[in-house]
Order: structure tokens, then sequence, then C-alpha cells
């Protein structure tokens, strides 16, 4: 059983749906350990600084929660993660972050993958090379301690024009990114909810790339923006991580990755974090 999840939103995302208590206590009630809030740090949309300043006047400004029914390491999800090198790291120095999620959610000058249009399955396909390539040069030039959703954009390929591409279609440029992952000791994310989102299948084929290649640390999240998406699938991450080989998966600690076992037994990390 995994107990942790790793990828969430509340509130203090743009996008959010609930306050972060009502997300904490609805991973109690769902059995969880711990939750990684992971919020939406993008600093192209809002510029960095103005981002920064809503940080610090919104989520460190705010009371911490008093008695926490589950862990809540101090996590951020960065969203653009190859634009804004240096407002990120101005951000992650001020606060003792646990857990850096890294993630690309558009293109360079270009509109989001959730919120742009498709005018063609070739466009589709033309977009995630970029994607791929941009991914690759992030990977290697950033700071982030996992890789989230490396397969974002073709959850809305498929959504949106019933184009269904795979990563196991562009191994070359797949492998590479991995290859930078375990080169420089990061963790590879599965996120769940590209099935929540209507895709067909996880990245299991990845995942299992991944530790051929001599990748170790795979972080789950559900990416759940309200508390009925916490842990959504993950039974088949589960399964995935399974198939794939791996017998722990990792959850993070002072931005060092800590190996828990798929049994769901946990020693040393057990009990809401006090300090
Ligand atoms: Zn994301
Ligand atoms: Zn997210």
């Amino acid at each position: 059983m995994i107990l942790t999840d790793s990828h969430t939103h509340s509130f203090f995302s743009h996008d959010g749906k609930a306050p972060r208590e009502d997300m904490a206590r609805a991973a109690r009630e769902k059995g969880l350990r711990r939750l990684y809030q992971t919020e939406h740090f993008d600093a192209y949309t809002d510029g960095g600084t103005k981002r920064i300043r809503y940080f610090e006047e919104t989520i460190f400004s705010a009371p911490p929660l008093k008695d926490p029914p589950v862990e809540l390491p101090l996590s951020i999800e960065l969203g653009e993660m190859g634009e804004a090198p240096e407002e990120s790291r101005e951000l992650l120095s001020r606060h003792p972050y646990e857990f850096v999620l890294g993630a690309l959610h558009h293109l360079r000058g270009e509109k989001g993958f959730l919120s742009r249009d498709y005018s063609s399955d070739g466009e589709c396909r033309l977009l995630f090379e970029r994607y791929l390539y941009e991914l690759l040069i992030a990977a290697e030039e950033t700071e982030y301690d996992s890789l989230a959703h490396m397969d974002y954009p073709l959850r809305y390929f498929y959504a949106k024009r019933g184009l269904l591409l795979r990563l196991e279609d562009y191994p070359e440029e797949v492998e590479a990114i991995l290859g930078v992952l375990i080169k420089r000791g990061k963790a590879l994310e599965l996120n769940t909810a590209a099935l929540r989102k209507g895709y067909p299948a996880l990245m299991t084929g990845t995942v299992k790339r991944f530790r051929e290649m001599g990748g170790k640390y795979v972080t789950v999240g559900s990416d759940a923006h309200a508390p009925v998406d916490l842990a959504a699938h993950f039974d088949e991450a589960e399964r995935s991580l399974r198939e794939a080989g791996f017998t722990h998966y990792a959850v993070y600690r002072k931005r060092k990755p800590v190996l828990i076992p798929l049994s769901g037994e946990e020693t040393g990390l057990t009990g809401p974090k006090t300090e």
C-alpha cells in the first residue's frame, strides 16, 4: 500500500478546490500517513517576484495547522522548471522545503497544454517532441527532487483529439531524460492523474525502463486538487511499480529520498510530524 500522496494542491494553488486543512483531513480518512501539498509556483505566468510575494503573503503568513492529522512536509511544484531558475532558487533558499517537484506545464512562449487547442495530430507530435527536448534541458539544468508527470501533454492530446501517443513511442528522447535523472540522483514521478483525466494507462513502460537503466527513486502522486481525488488510482500505481520491478517507492525528507516498502510497512517514518 502506498501511504503517501506526493503531489497535491489546495486553495494555495490557483486551481485548488479545497482548503489545505480539508485536504489533510481527507488524507487521514483515506488512511494516508503523509501528504505533500505541492502548491504551484509558476513564475512565468505570474512574474517571479510577484509569485514569491504571493507565497510569502499566503502560505508563509498562514498559521501552521494545529495537530495536523497527517504529516505535511513543506513542498512545492515548480511548474516551469526551466524558465525562472533564479526566482525558484530564491524561494527554495528562503524556506526549509523537504520536497520539490519539477514540471513543465507549457512550452516556452506557448500556452499551457491544458488550455491550448490542437489543430492536428501532426501538431501534437511536433509539440511533444519540443516538450521532450525542453524537459531534457530542464531536467539537466534546474533544481528539483522528482520530475513530475513526464506524460503530462499526452492526456490532453488524447482528451482533445483522441490521439493516443505513448512515451514508449519516443524511446531515445525518453531514455535521455531518464539518464539525466539517474546521473543526478533524481526521482521519477508516477502521476496517477493520467487515469483520472481519461488517458488509458499509467507510464509503466517508462518506469520499468527507468529501473532497468539504474533508476532508484519513484515518487507517487495523485495530483489531487480536491479531497475526493487524493490517492486516486494508487492500487494501479502500486501494480505499475511492482510490474516495473520496484519493491519500494520514495518519499523525501529534507530534500533527500527515503525508500518505503510497497507492502506499506514503515519503520522510523510513522505518525504525524510534530516538530
Ligand atoms: Zn503539474
Ligand atoms: Zn500538480
